[in-house]
């Protein structure tokens, strides 16, 4: 019998999921096992991922030169995808105006909003983490790869012998983790259908709700439409001279885990293994800007944090002038890089835009009933940046590419 491809085992257990999630929704304890044990595999291995693959990505681009150049691209990349995207949002959500005459009855409370803006300061200063292992055992993305960026980076300033023994050290280390990965990868499609199964028994009443915040959502994944079909792929061909349609088919696996997980952090092994093996990406380049983009190019958050802050702001009746909006543009960026890669960690931001523009707080309750559909949606156009912004840098480093 033929294997049926991996990406079509998923597309399937994600419909099978979705089935079973309506049908059998009181049964998910059967099947949401299955949803857990892979999301624990996965971030099992993100920590010694991110950490060996940022190390051996810099001790293989060698010296301080090659590190800033391609330091260089990926941040203008990153910057560039993420202002573009909410641009779009901007736009969308100014011609369709979701929130003049929304529902605000329909509130709900959301607890520790006032924690969540004081600690954006915090993430910012918590970039040098003062104990490592802290950072390692509490997963703080940022810090773990700062460290790795020194490490990597001074290791290539160490004597001869020491530096080899490092280098091959962390490269057998990245080796192993990326044949970790691919084993659990083979699960996939048996996790997404107990995630899926699970998220759809627990949302049943989403019809009713999408209905009455449909503009809003319609705002949001226009401009994700938008961003993704037409804005990226644009980029791909014109500037990272690749066939759009074939970086998506490499991709199929890693978005369709993004979509089903919401989280980025979480698919990023599966990210990085379709970016090497299936677009044909160098190890140099993945390992350096994957763990990198999944932590901070967020560029469907981005999109997301401005509708949202324009929508809350129309259904209070405020009024955004010319310079309200460009102060959201710039905080909805920051959110966006400030945000983990871990579910509704998007909606948690949206409290930095809230306070600089001096909207309500409790606004973010309007928007959580259909907040976790729009996750799935904008962590797959996270991912699918992260994606694009790899392979345009790979294509201006000379490489040889698949797609
Ligand atoms: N869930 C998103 C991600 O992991 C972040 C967000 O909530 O916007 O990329």
């Amino acid at each position: 019998m033929k294997k049926i491809q991996l990406h079509w085992q998923i597309l399937i257990a994600l419909i099978l999921g979705i089935i079973y999630g309506l049908t059998l929704s009181d049964y998910t304890q059967y099947v949401a096992w299955m949803g857990d044990l892979f999301l624990r595999a996965l971030k099992m291995v993100i920590v010694p991922l991110i950490l060996s693959s940022i190390i051996s990505g810099v001790t293989n681009i060698g010296n301080a030169g090659n590190l800033g150049r391609l330091g260089f691209k990926t941040m203008s990349y990153y910057l560039t995808t993420s202002l573009l995207a909410i641009v779009t949002g901007l736009f969308f959500v100014n011609i369709i105006r979701p929130g003049v005459g929304a529902d605000l009855g329909f509130s709900k409370t959301v607890e520790g909003l006032d924690a969540a803006r004081n600690s954006f300061g915090d993430t910012l200063l918590n970039i040098i983490p003062t104990n490592i292992f802290t950072a390692f055992t509490e997963g703080q993305m940022l810090s773990i790869i700062f460290f790795a960026l020194l490490f990597g980076f001074f290791i290539t300033r160490i004597e001869g012998k020491y530096q080899i023994m490092l280098t091959d050290f962390f490269n057998a280390t990245f080796e192993v983790m990326m044949k970790i990965t691919m084993f659990i990868i083979k699960f996939t499609p048996l996790g997404i259908l107990g995630i899926v199964a699970q998220q759809v028994a627990e949302t049943s009443d989403l019809m009713d709700v999408a209905g009455r915040m449909g503009l809003y959502m319609l705002a949001v994944l226009l401009g994700l439409a938008v961003h993704a079909g037409i804005t990226l792929p644009v980029l791909l061909k014109l500037v990272g001279k690749v066939n759009p349609i074939k970086h998506l088919k490499a991709m199929t696996t890693p978005l369709l885990t993004a979509f089903s997980t919401s989280s980025s952090n979480a698919t990023l092994p599966l990210t990085m293994e379709a970016v090497e093996h299936n677009s044909g990406v160098s190890n140099k380049v993945t390992s350096f800007t994957l763990p990198l983009g999944a932590t901070i190019n967020m560029d469907g958050t981005a999109l997301y944090e401005c509708v949202a802050a324009m929508f809350i702001a129309q259904a209070y009746g405020v009024e955004l002038g010319f310079l309200q909006q460009a102060i959201v543009v710039m905080t909805a960026l920051l959110a966006s890089i400030g945000a983990a890669g871990i579910p509704m960690a998007g909606l948690v931001m949206m409290t930095v835009i809230l306070s600089a523009v001096g909207l309500p707080l409790e606004g973010v309750g309007l928007i959580l009933a259909v907040d976790r559909i729009l996750d799935m949606c904008r962590t797959t156009i996270n991912v699918w940046s992260d994606s694009c912004g790899a392979v345009i840098i790979a294509n201006s480093e000379g490489e040889n590419l698949k797609v």
